[in-house]
């Protein structure tokens, strides 16, 4: 430390002080020393943190925003003996390295600064990054462009390819008898072997105390940075004009469509139906009703209840969830069913049924109404597809086109339940890959050719992935191995565990994306309930397999799963209510936990129908959680921007919504004007992440560093 400096009264680099003067003052007195000094004003930076492409990014300096940083120095900082750094940072990168492995080869996304730590170890060259000129909002607005005709797109020609489903997976041939297209997808015994890998690797002890240390001193990390900062951030969110968190966009990362309205306004909407459709048939029966009709009408129906529209009230409804559904997801289920009637669920809550889905989807353009007015809120809203018959992804795309169900703030993700066991009870299907059939063959078909389904090409452009879903708390065996019977000669009655559902949708999604990509075509995510409840290999599956997951509860209990999370940035869609109905009281939420890490927490609502009251139910959310976790304003936008960010919704459109240059690392990817995020918050949130990486990742570098130079 130079001689000028013993004239401040403060020393601004010595580790872990608290200042004495507020750091406007001592930065202003450096900045003077530094004039003085005739050289140029270096900005405070972290030392030693990024490597390869981050160093040769020129233009990083003007992104550095002026702050307290946390800091420790020395040599062997980690907290952990250097044997057990080694051992642990090597398992780590084993890990990393599979996840790496399985997000390329399925085309779903993988950060781009671990994958320059992992490239700069092989030696391979890192995927360019690519530098957008740093528009303004003025010309590039944050309301994307409107849509014309949301369905109108264009129908390549029939490629003629052929298609084959051996053992579960699909493959794509060019022509009959041709060869294989050379999609590469892992097979079952790599599969086997990653995850047998990954589990151990879990299980191991210094692994896990090196990952528990590193989680517990990035809470207290982060105690500290908002301590120092807080006026700073709050100030920088004052400096913005126009913008703040009622105004910043929002994604519900996790909602289910068939419970999208809240009860007060499925009340409204039966009550309204029954007045104005009462003689409208909407089922058919099997059993003759009193009156010797087969086919019945509304009226009908709510006459065999012994009801009238103004009898009906909320509580007669009882579809909100309550203390009785605690740890019963089978109370929860029912809880579909308004007035405890799967009639009407199957009338108003169904896409496929006697009236075409009319009310379900008048129902949903309600809400979409609501949200549309509400502009800055958008959701993700899940589909079924059972995988019982070959024309259910016919049905749903005609119901999507023929009632125009489409809005800019809407993207669909497809959820598949895990419901074999059932299907194979009722003689539905033979086998599971009956189901895997039922599921993924429209889909190659309309890759093939786009006019074979017409109806569906133009809905898949809005669906932006598939989900897996049901009560994770079943009792099953969570592991197998590769002599495991392939999903052809899965034909007895017991469902199959969670993780081979994973892995064969998982293959098929690999393959369709390939495909699809040649076509010009857009690919598809997986992203899963995963760690809501049940075993702890399910978020191992995920990790491999998954570009982001729903709940991830039970990270809470696995610091090594929670520390890779982190490290990959997995997006995390929570329901911290949906869980406080359901799995985990609301005060028992390891959210706060997950955001004050930097783990890529979203919020989300799950099924507003069953949690919530009034009819903006993301903002509920929003606003319990702030006032129970005393969330400022800066960690809001926070949440909301890691929203947008795992959300599917297209680049274009994130491009209006967090800045031309959101995909870029650090600040230079965040546009305040936009996100309403301070600097401070993002520049602390990439610095911990490259000094965590830096930690696993150092000894190994400067090993493959010094392989180099001999
Ligand atoms: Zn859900």
């Amino acid at each position: 430390m130079g001689s000028e400096f013993h004239q401040l009264s403060n020393e601004v680099s010595a580790p872990y002080e608290f200042p004495q003067f507020p750091i406007e003052q001592i930065e202003s007195k450096l900045l003077t020393v530094q004039k003085e000094k005739g050289g140029p004003a270096a900005l405070p930076r972290e030392p030693s943190i990024g490597i390869g492409a981050e160093l040769e990014d020129d233009d990083i300096d003007q992104f550095v925003p002026h702050f307290q940083r946390v800091n420790i120095t020395g040599d062997d900082n980690s907290g952990a003996a250097t044997e057990d750094l080694q051992s642990a940072s090597k398992l780590l990168i084993q890990a990393l390295t599979v996840r790496d492995k399985y997000m390329r080869i399925s085309r779903q996304k993988f950060p781009a600064n671990v994958d320059r730590f992992l490239s700069s170890l092989s030696g391979k060259p890192a995927d360019e990054v690519h530098l957008l000129d740093k528009a303004t909002i003025e010309d590039h607005p944050i309301h994307p462009p409107k849509v014309g005709d949301p369905w109108e797109c264009e129908f390549l020609p029939n490629n003629g390819y052929e298609l084959k489903c051996v053992q579960g997976v699909f493959s794509v041939y060019e022509k009959p008898n041709g060869p294989k297209k050379n999609f590469p997808v892992p097979n079952l015994e790599t599969f086997v072997t990653d995850m047998q890998h990954m589990c151990t690797l879990i299980a191991d002890g210094p692994l896990k105390s090196f990952c528990y240390r590193r989680l517990s001193y990035m809470s207290s990390k982060f105690q500290i940075h908002v301590l120092l900062n807080e006026l700073r951030e709050l100030a920088a969110q004052k400096a913005v004009p126009h913008r703040d968190f009622y105004n910043v966009r929002k994604v519900d990362t996790h909602i289910h469509a068939a419970s999208c309205m809240n009860q007060k306004h499925l009340l409204r909407f039966i009550k309204k139906t029954l007045k104005t459709d009462g003689e409208e048939m909407v089922t058919k029966v099997k059993e003759k009703v009193p009156n010797g009709k087969t086919d019945m009408t509304l009226r009908d129906v709510f006459e065999s209840m012994n009801l009238t529209a103004y009898d009906l009230t909320v509580d007669m409804l009882d579809v909100h969830a309550d203390r009785n559904t605690f740890h019963r997801f089978d109370k929860f289920n029912a809880k579909y069913n308004p007035i405890g009637e799967s009639r009407l669920r199957e009338v108003f809550m169904k896409t496929d049924n006697h009236i075409g889905g009319k009310y379900f989807a008048k129902l949903i353009k309600e809400v979409f109404f609501d949200l549309e007015d509400s502009k800055y809120q958008n959701l993700e809203l899940r589909l079924s597809i059972y995988g019982r018959s070959p024309d259910e992804w016919d049905k749903l795309a005609e119901w999507a086109i023929t009632n125009d169900v489409y809005s800019d703030n809407v993207r669909w993700l497809i959820q598949v339940p895990r419901l074999y066991d059932i299907y194979r009870a009722n003689s539905c299907v033979e086998n599971f890959q009956e189901i895997l059939e039922n599921l993924f063959k429209p889909l190659f078909e309309v890759t093939v050719d786009p006019s074979s389904h017409p109806a569906l090409h133009r809905f898949l452009q809005y669906v932006i992935g598939f989900d897996s879903v049901d009560d994770e708390s079943k009792p099953e065996n969570p592991m197998f191995d590769e002599t495991v019977q392939t999903p052809d000669e899965w034909s007895d009655r017991e469902n199959p565990p969670y993780s081979y559902y994973l892995y064969y949708m998982f293959a098929n999604i690999t393959v369709l994306n390939h495909f699809r990509e040649e076509r010009g075509l857009n690919t598809f995510v997986f992203r899963p309930h995963c760690g809501e409840a049940g075993s702890v290999q399910h978020l191992v599956a995920a990790f491999i397999m998954c570009e982001s997951i729903s709940h991830g509860l039970l990270l809470r209990k696995v610091p090594v799963l929670q520390y890779l999370y982190y490290l990959c940035q997995i997006g995390i869609a929570m329901s911290p209510l949906s869980n406080n109905s359901l799995f985990l009281n609301y005060n028992r939420s390891p959210l706060p936990d997950y955001l004050a890490r930097g783990l890529n927490v979203s919020l989300s609502t799950d099924d507003p129908l069953q949690f919530h009251f009034t009819k903006e139910p993301l903002m509920e959310e929003y606003s319990i959680a702030a006032q129970v976790w005393k969330l400022s304003s800066c960690d809001m936008c926070e949440l909301a921007r890691n929203s947008v960010i795992t959300s599917g919704f297209s680049h274009h459109v994130k491009q209006h919504w967090l800045g031309p240059n959101y995909t870029r690392d650090g600040v230079a990817g965040n546009d305040m004007t936009r996100t309403n995020v301070p600097d401070i918050r993002v520049s602390y949130r990439y610095e911990t992440l490259l000094s965590e990486l830096s930690t696993v990742f150092g000894d190994h570098l400067n090993a493959s560093l010094e392989d180099e130079a001999t």
